[in-house]
């Protein structure tokens, strides 16, 4: 079945005894914001109750005081979520509930990934008489789970025993109402850390919403590992041999600048990603202009290594939320004009460097280059922290199909041409890698390289290119 909900999101769970799991979650969600603002829900159990609240729209809209009140327990997932226009139906809202056998008591799942074929959990589910047709593939892995559940598996049985049917990018929050899992695919795609707190244990898509939360954070959860937390205390099980693969992506665009990735703060990488960017293509200029917010430290790393002043040449409405993935090309274009907004004095008479983190259609920068020459720039050079994006993803990145990624079919200076700049270039592949300060083995590279270290199965068919 093909699945148009690639999903990008962020899940946090709380374990605590004695601690309010929803009130350390919300603000958890609140640090994960920026992986998800289509909706969000925390479901909490007190041990012998479950509670719900979900509903659409950012954080900060979905919950009042009074929604925390009526999520008691010790126990809670949240799960911000993010989709394509196509899948924002609030039905498949996470975290995904499904009644077990006795009445009050359900499994609730929080999903970060995505995956790309599901040919093995639907025959499974086919021959166990669950009706398949409405469900996405988190539901689907709910179903699979809740399968063993009811027949009597305790949680981490389930998740263990449903583990081989999931095939993809996973990083899972589980939980009925006395346990909660936390477990990773074997490749470790999206993140998911572990931390502690006045007893209690915490997980969090990143280290940022640890942070937020005053929690002391302990490692990663590892890929093909699971972690489960229940009244007899926390067990760690390594389903399968893992072979960290992060998605780099992860690095260039998604996590938050003060999150740490496999050791690494993802600000300083995006600084370093822009020195680099400054030694492999340097040009003359007056000012160094960032893209807010993600390329704000790849231009400070351009600037401290290429001698160019540092200004802020553009400023962006901090209330716009979602141009990546308006459904229409001209709506995604006047998005663009309305949330970046120029400083003429920065701009007018001078030779500009731009930089942002990665061009995907290229709406952004084609919009971008008018408004920097209506507002009086000389000349734009523009600089990408990461090289040209060719390839789909699969993992849950919200990228669109291939013939939509201008690098796919266009040459670097074709892209050049159709945006119209004086100048552009991408930060190389082994310049990325080394700016992580992380092997490159340990990295997913597929956007860039078209290498899938998880099989994407039927849909390698939507692939136009052959990977590098
Ligand atoms: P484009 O406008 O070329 O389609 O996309 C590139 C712009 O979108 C860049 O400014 C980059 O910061 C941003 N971007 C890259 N990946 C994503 C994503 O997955 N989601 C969102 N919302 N923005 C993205
Ligand atoms: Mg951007």
């Amino acid at each position: 079945m093909y699945n148009e909900m690639n999903e990008k999101c962020g899940i946090f769970g709380v374990y605590g005894q004695g601690l309010e799991a929803a009130r350390l979650t919300h603000p958890g969600l609140f640090a994960l914001q920026h992986r998800g603002q289509e909706s969000s829900g925390i479901v909490s159990s007190t041990g012998e109750s479950m509670y719900i609240h979900r509903g659409r729209g950012l954080v900060a809209h979905v919950y009042s005081g009074r929604d925390l009140d009526v999520l008691p327990g010790h126990i809670a997932i949240g799960h911000n979520r993010y989709s394509t226009s196509k899948g924002s139906t609030p039905e498949h809202n996470q975290p995904v509930v499904r009644p077990l056998a006795k009445d009050g008591e359900y499994l609730a799942l929080a999903h970060n990934g995505n995956l790309p074929t599901t040919n093995t959990l639907e025959r499974f589910l086919l021959e166990k008489n669950v009706d398949i047709s409405s469900l996405n593939d988190s539901e689907m892995m709910a179903e699979a789970i809740r399968y063993y559940l009811l027949r009597g598996s305790n949680l981490s049985e389930a998740v263990l025993a449903s583990y081989p049917l999931f095939n993809g990018a996973f990083s899972l929050l589980c939980m009925t109402k006395d346990e909660l899992t936390a477990v990773r695919d074997p490749c470790g795609i999206r993140p998911l850390s572990m931390a502690t707190i006045n007893g209690g244990v915490v997980f969090s898509s990143e280290t940022c919403a640890l942070d937020t939360i005053g929690a002391n954070f302990e490692r990663d959860v590892l890929p093909g590992e699971m972690v489960s937390v229940s009244a007899s205390g926390v067990e760690s099980i390594q389903i399968m041999q893992g072979c960290q693969r992060l998605d780099l992506f992860e690095f260039v665009y998604f996590a938050r600048p003060d999150s740490i990735l496999l050791g690494q703060r993802v600000n300083e990488v995006r600084r370093r990603a822009g020195m680099k960017l400054a030694e492999e293509s340097f040009t003359e200029a007056d000012v160094v202009i960032p893209v807010p917010d993600s390329a704000i430290p790849v231009a400070e790393g351009f600037s401290e290594r290429s001698g160019i002043i540092f200004r802020h040449g553009l400023i962006k409405n901090r209330y716009i939320h979602r141009t990546f993935i308006e459904p229409e090309q001209h709506l995604r274009e006047k998005d663009v004009e309305m949330k970046l907004i120029p400083i003429p004095e920065v701009l007018r008479g001078r030779r500009v460097v731009v930089l942002d983190d990665s061009i995907i259609r290229g709406t952004t920068q084609l919009k971008l280059l008018e408004i920097l020459r209506r507002a009086g720039a000389k000349e734009v050079h523009v600089r990408i922290s990461s090289p040209p994006v060719r390839y789909p993803d699969f993992y849950g990145i919200d990228t669109p199909k291939q013939r939509n990624l201008i690098a796919a079919t266009r040459t670097v200076e074709e892209i050049r041409e159709f945006i119209k700049a004086d100048s552009l270039s991408f930060l190389s592949f082994p310049g990325l890698i080394e700016a992580t300060g992380v092997p490159e083995d340990m990295f997913c590279t597929s956007c860039f390289t078209g290498q899938y270290p998880i099989d994407i199965g039927e849909r390698a068919r939507e692939l136009m290119l052959a990977p590098v």
